[in-house]
């Protein structure tokens, strides 16, 4: 039996689309389906600026234009010792910075600038609040001690808890769930949201580890239990307006997957609308994908329906790429190709 279904165009809140060639290579994948992308900072320099977040808006849509000429990607700043008050407060309010990006020092890939602890800017984020800037957090412990699957947890308790109790007016987005944990503390704090990928509903650090190391399923945070799995798609499935889609697609080339030491990253640009569709599909829930994917950021961010509408159609398995060339001699490993053989995804102009 095919289905068919239309949603409106989706709202990415969290991609790396990188800078160069990666850059010409990945983002009008995200720009395809999207009417906008939260775009994070964590580049090499850093973008911390007013003046840098213009130049990188202006440079991503130089290269989906042709792609989408509705896709308005937003850019989130480096939350670091070089971000200035008066330069941020300029930026938002040009609309050329969306928001401002916490880094645990060290986290994840090009994440070294950041400083230990959040709480130590508590006089830039109590600017932000008043001014309506929100903060987006990557929530992971970076204390030695703590084990890896823990660590997101801690983070909340140990750094953000305080935060959030300090000043209730910021609205913060815990990013990239992995943990029930994490689900929980979205729930149970006002002006508190959410994003989730399509890698942490779909996949566990079973499939990371148990039938052979995945180095293509690696990410930070890391994939996590089972369990934690099952109670952020139970979530999306029923619905829960706290979390909204957020790809954290985050390309490396293969070399740097298959290293000696592998880098943190899932590119799941290509499909990752596929993915949430299938798994919706497969859960009875595919009423649910349209708050997910569209609505609930909107609600968060008081946005107006877009320009366009999406349909979905889904019929027997189809060819899909499993990789997307950058140069002759890089290539980026696709996630989700196998949900993706049932979908096929088209625009439908308003
Ligand atoms: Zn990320």
């Amino acid at each position: 039996v095919e289905v068919r279904l239309s949603i409106p165009a989706v709202d990415d809140w969290h991609v790396h689309v990188r800078d160069g060639a990666m850059l010409r290579a990945v983002a009008p994948f995200t720009a395809r389906w999207c009417r906008t992308a939260m775009v994070m900072p964590n580049l090499r320099p850093p973008i911390d600026s007013w003046q840098s977040a213009r130049a990188y808006r202006e440079e991503i849509i130089s290269v989906t234009q042709s792609v989408n000429p509705d896709f308005s990607p937003r850019i989130a700043v480096y939350l670091s010792p070089a971000l200035e008050l008066e330069d941020l407060r300029a930026g938002f309010a040009a609309g050329d910075i969306a928001a401002v990006k916490f880094y645990p020092a060290g986290a994840t890939t090009n994440s070294d600038q950041g400083m230990g602890s959040l709480q130590s800017y508590l006089p830039l984020l109590e600017e932000m609040a008043s001014i309506g800037v929100r903060l987006l957090v990557h929530c992971e412990s970076t204390d030695p001690e703590v084990d890896i699957f823990d660590r997101e947890a801690r983070f909340l308790d140990d750094e953000l808890l305080a935060v959030r109790q300090e000043l209730p007016d910021l609205d913060i987005t815990v990013e990239h769930l992995s943990t029930a944990a994490g689900l929980d503390f979205v729930r149970s704090h006002p002006r508190t949201h959410g994003t989730v990928t399509p890698h942490h509903l779909r996949s566990d650090r079973n499939d990371l580890l148990a039938s052979g190391m995945q180095p293509d399923l690696f990410c930070k945070p890391v994939l996590n239990s089972a369990r934690d799995r099952r109670a952020l798609l139970d979530a999306v499935c029923e619905g829960e307006p706290r979390v909204s889609f957020g790809t954290d697609s985050a390309p490396h080339s293969m070399a740097a997957k298959r290293a000696e030491t592998i880098a943190a990253g899932v590119f799941n640009a290509p499909f990752a609308l596929e993915v949430v569709a299938e798994l919706l599909h497969q859960e009875g829930a595919l009423d649910a994908l349209g708050g997910f994917v569209a609505r609930n950021g909107w609600a968060a961010y008081g946005m107006d329906p877009p320009p366009f509408d999406l349909e979905l159609v889904r019929h027997d398995r189809a060819e899909r790429p499993r990789t997307v060339d950058v140069d002759e001699h890089t290539s980026v490993v696709v996630y989700g190709v196998e949900p993706a053989r049932h979908w096929t995804v088209s625009r439908i102009p308003q």
